[in-house]
């Protein structure tokens, strides 16, 4: 086995999710990248039905399936995988992964007697810690004390197509569709089942992994297992409670539902599907929104902007600005993106933007990634977290609506937590009087008299820096949120810097209050 690479050999994650969202594959890699162990539960069940099918025993019969139980056993295959099955001293590996037991396992999967005559194996198992383990039921029923549960979900079109590919299926032949048809089958029976179901649990942080790459997943969760483990010594709570994605549920990790759950696209647009992915270039199209978005912005007011050239070149950033107008996004996004050059902006827009007839359409390929307005705290997070998390540029309005008044008001505190969270820089805009042009409550902007909209880009700064020493989660939140909306307040003109005016920090040399030119 390679020498561990974790700051505490013995933590335990619990890796949950539904057939073939890559649960096995990820594991493996994460666990052989952090020299940790790896067990996929799946196997168990296999292997148990293999048995059951070759000795006659049905699959609700509970007593002759226990009886089974002796007979099987999963073997290290050398680097710390439990991933080699033997039956009666067999090797059995490949067998347990065949049709028919992709047809029968669910089924026997539901016995309760049968599950609870597993859970002590699993647990003699994941006793020494240093342990991932993949399945349906880790997080919430094997291992409810993990110190990190990761829950991998994709859609059930995704899942198919990997699983298409992977057989090397026509994807619009039969059997492709028999495949289909199969995982549905299973997610209803796992999903359903009266005993340890299929679901995330609360304090799992959910991975949805449509759009995204093998490494790009593995690239996170190894990261989840990374801070976890720094987190777990406890050394310094103020940081690692903050850190560790198992502490920062309340709601925001907790996923609003599995991505093809029934709450979801009943009429799927496919734009959503584009709207989903995670693309990272600026492609003409974005650099043409940039252009126009700019001009009518231009044709409304005369538009100045400043300290372009504090904006990071490189790695994950938070644009964070206030938000007086409709004009905001206009006047800030496409010089901005301009500046970005090879990189894009990531918005999240609510859902029922991309049924707009060609509106939808460009937010779709420009850099808007829907989230549902019911569950738009919860789901706007989980994206934000996975745009920040490949290191790319979100732009927020920590307010969250635009202000009535113009001025500052109080903002919410999911980008601080966001900012802890991803150690992403925080670059704080202030957008001065855009409210005078086009104010909350008018329909159209006003373009008479021509006035001036200033735009202010501050000093990038990371949470750390402004974390207090010893601040429980939630003061480091809202000290976090303080000094973000204040370092936006200081790019602001005084009348705009509301509730925040008191935040705004001694002027130094030509850093902080604006020159009222
Ligand atoms: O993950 P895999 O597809 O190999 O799992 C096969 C089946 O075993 C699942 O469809 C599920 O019914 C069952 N299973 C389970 N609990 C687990 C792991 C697998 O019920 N922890």
């Amino acid at each position: 086995m390679t020498a561990p690479a974790t700051a505490n050999p013995r933590i335990i994650v619990a890796l949950d999710g539904p057939a073939s969202s890559g649960k096995s594959s990820v594991g493996v890699a994460v666990a052989q990248r952090l020299g940790l162990r790896f067990l996929d539960t799946g196997l168990i069940y296999r292997a148990l039905t293999a048995l059951a099918i070759d000795a006659g025993v049905a699959t609700d019969d509970q007593p002759g399936l226990i009886a089974l139980i002796p007979r099987f056993e999963l073997r290290d295959d050398g680097t710390g995988r439990l991933t080699q099955v033997r039956i009666d001293g067999r090797d059995a590996t490949r067998e347990v992964r065949s049709h028919e037991v992709d047809a029968n396992v669910s089924a026997l999967a539901r016995q309760p007697d049968v599950r609870a005559a597993l859970l002590a194996y699993q647990h003699r198992l994941a006793e020494p810690g240093g342990i991932l383990m993949a399945g349906r039921d880790i997080g919430t029923v094997v291992l409810p004390h993990a110190d990190l549960k990761v829950y991998l979900d994709a859609s059930v079109e995704e899942r198919a197509m990997r699983r298409i590919r992977e057989r090397g299926l026509d994807p619009s032949g039969e059997e492709a569709e028999a495949v289909r048809d199969q995982l549905r089958a299973r997610d209803a029976v796992d999903r359903g089942r009266e005993v340890a179901p299929l679901r995330a649990a609360d304090d799992a942080v959910a991975v949805t992994t449509d759009g995204m790459d093998f490494d790009e997943v593995v690239d996170l969760v190894a990261r989840l297992v990374t801070a976890a483990e720094a987190a777990k010594p406890k050394a310094d709570p103020s940081v690692s409670e903050v850190a560790k994605p198992k502490d920062t549920p309340s709601s925001p990790l907790r996923p609003a539902r599995p991505a093809d759950a029934p709450a979801g696209p009943e009429k799927r647009n496919r734009l959503l599907d584009v709207a989903m992915r995670l693309d990272n270039d600026q492609t003409m199209l974005v650099r043409m929104v940039a252009r126009v978005t700019w001009w009518m912005a231009s044709a409304f007011a005369s538009v100045k902007i400043e300290g372009l050239e504090r904006i990071p070149r490189k790695g994950a950033v938070i644009l964070a600005l206030n938000h007086a107008s409709n004009l905001d996004a206009f006047v800030a996004g496409g010089r901005i993106s301009d500046a970005l050059r090879t990189r894009r902006i990531h918005w999240l827009g609510k859902r029922e933007l991309f049924d707009w007839p060609f509106f939808g359409w460009m937010c779709a390929h420009g850099g808007v990634h829907p989230v549902n307005r019911g569950t738009a705290d919860v789901e706007a997070y989980r994206l934000a977290t996975r745009i920040l998390e490949r290191g790319y540029v979100l732009w927020v309005f920590p307010e969250g609506t635009r202000s009535p008044t113009g001025a500052l008001q109080e903002a919410k505190d999911g980008v601080a937590q966001l900012a802890i969270r991803a150690g992403a820089l925080v670059l704080p805009i202030g957008i001065n009087d855009s409210d005078l042009v086009w104010p909350k409550g008018r329909k159209l902007p006003l373009p008479f008299p021509r006035r001036r909209i200033r735009v202010r880009v501050g000093e990038p700064f990371l949470a750390a820096d402004v974390l207090p020493p010893s601040a429980d989660r939630r003061a480091a939140k809202t000290a976090v949120t303080t000094a973000i909306m204040g370092r936006i307040a200081e790019l602001l003109e005084p009348r705009q810097r509301g509730v925040y005016a008191s935040a705004v920090r001694e002027p130094v040399g030509d850093e902080a209050a604006p020159d009222p030119a």
